[in-house]
């Protein structure tokens, strides 16, 4: 059983441990045995833990979209840098060639 006391009168009243965790996830108006309406408005635990994995999952899909981003920069870096080095290559090729042809 869980003790309670009325915010408004004071009374101390009971319920069971079974309604009480429902009243605090459902955030549902309960009343004291003099009719005094009342109700939980903190998150409960259930919904604090709701909240951390939500923001996990939003860390989580944040982390891999930079890491996907990074990912199609070391991409395209790495073909430019293939690109230059096969002009690269070109160019000492008609170099020598010149080279050659003026010998
Ligand atoms: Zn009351």
């Amino acid at each position: 059983m869980y003790q309670e006391t009325c915010c408004t009168c004071e009374t101390v009243f009971s319920m069971t441990d079974e309604i009480h965790e429902k009243r605090l996830n459902d955030h549902k108006l309960f009343y004291c045995p003099k009719g005094h309406s009342m109700h939980y408005a903190g998150k409960s635990k259930a919904e604090k833990l709701q909240e951390e994995v939500n923001n996990l999952r939003r860390e989580i899909r944040e982390t891999h979209s930079i890491a996907e981003m990074n990912l199609k920069r070391w991409i395209h870096e790495e073909r430019r840098r293939t690109g230059y080095q096969g002009l690269v290559k070109k160019l000492q090729k008609q170099i020598a060639e010149l080279k050659q042809a003026l010998s």
